[in-house]
């Protein structure tokens, strides 16, 4: 058993994850959560309930051995079926490879499937109702409000703040902001999201195709569903906050039912429930954090702490499990010299966590306005038949998605460069039949080099 001791706040994915691992390593763990345990308390409607889980975050269960179970419980998702508002639908997979897609899964299956692994380490202690309300960076002490309202300090060698977006961690770097050059960016979206559901079908099962993630683009907004093991979807209105459709402007029931039965019909005649939950359900803000050092004193941030995005990528807790993977390899090279690791971590990670911020931004944008855009179609549907064709070729989306090896940054420049010079080529065009796709897939190579 090592002799160091880690504090760990927030008992979320990131935090879960990287308890358990430290744990794993022999470290004297401590975790703490400001919510209660979910594994016995019902949690009211939050944050997005399931989610798309790819392989930058299999890797990272792997890490733990936990990848396994967790594939047991996903839903595949080949492509994403596009609902256009005459009814008409239409697949656009991922990846032109089979073995290629991204899974839905529970975010609280996940996330007690962790606590479990953790609760089984001697060497490990989860506090569940414990807000931290501040760290004193240079000591390693965090102080936690409890349940009881009684104030707890703990003192750690190390403090890792996985405390989401609202971090009070990354607060307290805040504070001492001028001292340690601490750079901070916020980016709200004039968009919102609101989570609501298709139940199952009457008779069980999954009221429309269960491996897809389902998109109903409307240009300035947009409704997407993520298929649920009971049968249901959880489904997520993307929409402006103000003007005209907006939330501020959703005001009653009539208002909402006669919005959804105009502009996304064929969503709404499988949402009995929908007003009810519309006016439910918490209307949840989006935006962008950038911020570094993420090591300050004694404590790092990892996850959404250090850096929440936007998530029209699906990468958000890819990203954040990826964080204690990438950490993990650190360790190996350089064991117990901490200092030296969580310096070479930040200095290593910022720019991919830039990239798939930047990434997921233009995404935003691809999803709401450009899928249903013809060249844009043509374009994926050439990406697919080059990915068929060449084992060698993946498109943007493939290598942020299903290429784990790949940097997020390198992802980008690689990506940028395809998509500029296919989009390029796809103007005017009527079929991919017209393309040389041998030459195509040369001078792609090229382009990369
Ligand atoms: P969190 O999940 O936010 O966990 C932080 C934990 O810290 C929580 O348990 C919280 O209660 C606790 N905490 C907070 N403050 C304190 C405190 N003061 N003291 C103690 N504990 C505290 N990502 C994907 O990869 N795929 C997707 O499909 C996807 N879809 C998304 C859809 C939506 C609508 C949203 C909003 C996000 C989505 N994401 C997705 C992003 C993903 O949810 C986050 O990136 C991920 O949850 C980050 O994990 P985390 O552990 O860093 O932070």
């Amino acid at each position: 058993m090592k002799t160091k001791t880690m504090t760990v706040v927030g008992a979320g994915l990131c935090g879960t994850l990287l308890a358990l691992r430290l744990a794993q390593r022999g470290y004297q763990v401590q975790l703490f959560e400001k919510l209660p345990d979910m594994r016995t308390t019902e949690l009211g409607a939050g944050r997005s309930i399931n989610l798309a889980l790819s392989d930058r975050g299999f890797k990272a269960l792997r890490m733990v051995g936990l990848e396994d179970e967790i594939r047991e419980v996903v839903i595949p998702m080949h492509g994403r079926l596009i609902h256009k508002l005459d009814g008409e639908q239409w697949l656009s997979p991922y990846s032109g490879r089979e073995h290629e897609y991204i899974n839905s899964v529970s975010r609280p299956g996940l996330n007690i499937a962790l606590l479990n692994a953790a609760e089984t380490f001697d060497n490990i202690d989860i506090h569940f109702r414990h807000k931290c309300l501040g760290v004193d960076l240079d000591s390693g002490t965090v102080r936690f409000a409890r349940a009881d309202r009684k104030e707890m300090i703990v003192e750690a060698d190390y403090v890792f703040g996985t405390d989401g977006a609202g971090s009070a961690v990354r607060r307290s770097i805040f504070a001492r902001s001028a001292e340690l050059r601490f750079d901070y960016a916020q980016d709200f979206l004039d968009h919102g999201y609101k989570e609501l559901t298709i139940p199952p079908a009457a008779g069980g099962g999954w009221r429309i195709e269960k491996n897809a993630l389902h998109i109903w683009p409307r240009q300035d907004y947009m409704l997407i569903a993520l298929p649920n093991l009971d049968g249901s979807f959880t489904v997520t209105l993307f929409l402006a906050f103000d003007g005209e459709p907006g939330f501020n402007q959703l005001t009653d029931g009539a208002k909402v039912r006669a919005f959804f039965n105009d502009v996304f019909p064929t969503a709404a005649a499988h949402m009995p429930g929908l007003v009810e939950e519309f006016f439910d359900n918490p209307t949840g803000i989006l935006g962008t954090i950038k911020c570094y050092p993420w090591f300050a004193g004694k404590a790092l941030l990892m996850g959404d702490a250090a850096h929440a995005i936007v998530p029209f990528y699906g990468q958000g807790m890819n990203c954040a499990l990826e964080d204690v993977w990438c950490l993990d390899q650190l360790l190996d090279q350089h064991g117990e010299d901490w200092d030296t690791v969580l310096d070479a971590y930040q200095a290593g990670r910022k720019q991919d966590t830039d990239a798939i911020a930047d990434l997921a931004l233009e995404n935003y944008y691809e999803m709401r306005d450009h899928v249903d855009n013809p060249d844009f179609r043509l374009k994926r549907q050439l990406e697919m038949q080059l990915e068929a064709t060449y084992p060698d070729y993946s498109s943007k989306y493939n290598l942020v998605t299903f290429n784990e090896d790949i940097p997020y940054s390198e992802a980008l420049l690689r990506g940028h460069a395809q998509d500029a010079y296919l989009l390029d080529l796809c103007r005017g065009k009527k079929s991919v039949a017209e393309i040389d796709l041998e030459a195509l897939f040369r001078q792609l190579r090229q382009l990369i080099r």
